[in-house]
């Protein structure tokens, strides 16, 4: 896995190893102080050489003068490379979520995804960009004052060193808390989020139950635990900073005590002290260093850790070595002993499905909720793969088919119509980026919506809402219809089209969809059997697999459950026996 995370580095090695040489230069110049200190204490000023102490003072500021760009190099290349090494990750991620099948998505909560995304890859750019300088640079510090030290006074030298690891260690410790608390502040306030938006959706339900004073007390308690959480959270801050400024002030303390007396016994000299007294004072920033890359590193790679399980999961619907691009389709469906099951749950939900669909017929598919109606369809795009049996298009196998030519030639029209936020015509140029203007307003004109769409404040460029929500059912449906008017496929599924509509719409988008289908393989499903008529075959699906199937006159005159259910739906009631 580390060297997984390495490899992310390797395209920003230049920025990478500039970040490291200025960390290095950074930490030089910080050792370079105190010993300059000493030199002008116990050398430059009892000699009398004034000249030196300036050329001393021209030097340091210059030298302070580089460490401030390296600085700046280091601090704002360093997170260019991180904030870059991110963009690679979540680029590879969303790339790679892409691919993925359409099970794992069923499988998997939204948020989860987003939080791998957003969140855990932030973790991780911080992790790159200062993991390997904060090291760098606190260990040149700290064995560098060690080994300017101990050549002074080893004893002195190693009293100071041995409180180094301990207030290290306190300082980790601490930090771990304070991170701890901290991502418990993060959880509480998402509660907090996910309560706001809940009751706020919900808001016209919550007034016609006039459960405000029940909605105020759901959210009090999220409100409470944040502000809980957050007292938590500074108290283990405050631990955290007092500790590690007391440690460091009795080690200053302990500096100025011992070292004083070696001086009185002319062990060292004040220049000398001075230059202890300083490097003391430099502790503070390894020790912090150290102490955030130590929650740095935990948080990073537990972030890319499941960065890397989500990397990991391979899609299995993909195309086949060999697989070839579905070309000139006159579409011909067969589906020939077909079955299927949600991995899942072994139930079959399809076995032994056997259909056929000329070239440009339509087939009706009708039956009770849950047989499987939407299923069958979706495994002719390939959303999910058949257990057993196959699915041809003009003969040719679906899994020799490349996927993406096979759902290029494949339109669905659905009963929950997704529209992206966005303008209209964004969303009708989903159908083919490609399209012109002119023949986006004829798809529009096909799917009844053009005169709509003119009446709009900015016409084609008018802005829908969050997924749509400014537009009506029909209207929504009319414009994922001149979506799929666009993309102009040889076949067509009608997954319950205009099942969610009123009666009068539904007449109008049943006119637009006719036109659709002209010409077209389609394969319908509908619950209300009026538009299923004229269908050149009907096959009932139920539980038990398809129990009846021919034209509309054949199944009344069969009498079954075609019948029965036609019959009901004219008299306005639905007998029992639907399942
Ligand atoms: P229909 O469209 O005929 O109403 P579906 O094809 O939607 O029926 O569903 C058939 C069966 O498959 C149902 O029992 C349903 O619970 C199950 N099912 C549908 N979608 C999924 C899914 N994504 N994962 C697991 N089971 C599913
Ligand atoms: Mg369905």
């Amino acid at each position: 896995m580390l060297s997984k995370f390495i490899s992310y580095y390797k395209k920003h090695s230049k920025l990478f190893i500039i970040d490291i040489i200025c960390a290095f230069f950074i930490a030089a110049f910080d050792l370079v102080f105190p010993i300059m200190s000493r030199e002008v204490v116990d050398n430059v000023i009892p000699s009398g050489k004034i000249r030196t102490l300036y050329i001393f003072i021209v030097v340091l500021v210059i030298l302070y003068i580089l460490r401030a760009i390296f600085n700046y190099v280091v601090d704002y290349w360093g997170h260019v490379m991180g904030t870059r090494m991110e963009y690679d990750m979540r680029r590879d991620l969303f790339t790679h979520l892409q691919t993925l099948d359409v099970h794992y998505f069923d499988n998997t909560k939204t948020g989860y995804i987003m939080s791998r995304i957003v969140n855990d890859l932030r973790d991780i750019s911080e992790l790159a960009h200062h993991g390997p300088e904060d090291i760098f640079l606190s260990s040149i510090m700290l064995v560098g004052s060690f080994l300017i030290l101990i050549r002074i006074e080893w004893r002195l030298t190693l009293v100071i060193f041995a409180f180094v690891p301990i207030i290290i260690w306190f300082a980790i410790k601490k930090n771990r808390k304070m991170h701890k608390a901290f991502r418990s502040v993060r959880k509480k306030i998402a509660k907090v989020n996910a309560q706001v938006e809940n009751s706020i959706s919900g808001i016209r339900v919550a007034k016609s139950f006039t459960n405000e004073i029940y909605e105020r007390q759901k959210f009090d308690e999220g409100n409470r635990e944040f502000k809980n959480a957050r007292e938590f959270a500074f108290k283990s801050m405050a631990e955290f900073f007092t500790g590690v400024h007391f440690l460091l002030n009795i080690l200053n303390v302990v500096v100025l005590g011992l070292g004083g007396y070696f001086v009185y016994k002319n062990v060292i000299k004040v220049g000398e002290l001075l230059a202890y007294i300083l490097y003391v004072n430099f502790f503070m920033q390894p020790i912090r260093r150290l102490t955030f890359f130590a929650q740095q590193y935990q948080a990073g790679m537990t972030g890319f850790e499941r960065f890397c399980e989500i990397m990991s999961i391979k899609p299995r619907i993909v195309d086949k070595k060999d697989a070839v691009d579905l070309k000139d389709v006159k579409g011909r469906i067969e589906f020939k002993n077909v079955s299927f099951s949600y991995k899942d749950d072994k139930n079959t939900v399809l076995s032994n499905i056997n259909l056929t669909v000329e070239e440009g017929k339509t087939l009706a598919l009708v039956g009770p909720s849950g047989a499987g109606k939407t299923t069958l369809c979706h495994l002719l795009p390939r959303f999910y793969e058949v257990d057993e049996g196959e699915i041809t298009i003009d003969d040719i196998n679906i899994k020799d088919i490349t996927i993406k030519s096979l759902r290029k030639n494949v339109g669905l029209v659905q009963q929950d119509v997704f529209l992206f936020t966005g303008t209209v015509k964004e969303n009708i140029l989903y159908g083919n980026p490609n399209a012109t203007d002119e023949e986006i307003i004829e798809a529009a004109k096909n799917a009844d919506i053009h005169d709509f769409i003119m009446s709009l404040p900015n016409g084609y460029d008018t802005y829908i809402g969050e997924k749509g929500i400014k537009l009506s059912g029909g209207q929504k449906q009319r414009i994922s219809i001149a979506r799929v008017f666009l993309k102009n496929p040889p076949i067509l599924i009608l997954d319950e089209a205009t099942s969610a509509l009123d009666n009068e719409t539904e007449i109008k988008i049943q006119k637009a969809l006719e036109r659709l289908s002209k010409g077209r393989t389609t394969i319908v499903i509908a619950h209300r059997l009026s538009t299923v008529k004229n269908a050149d075959e009907i096959v009932v699906l139920s539980n038990k697999g398809i129990i009846e199937r021919g034209n509309h006159e054949k199944l009344i005159e069969e009498d079954g459950l075609y019948a029965k259910l036609y019959k009901a739906q004219f008299k306005g009631y639905i007998p029992d026996e639907i399942d």
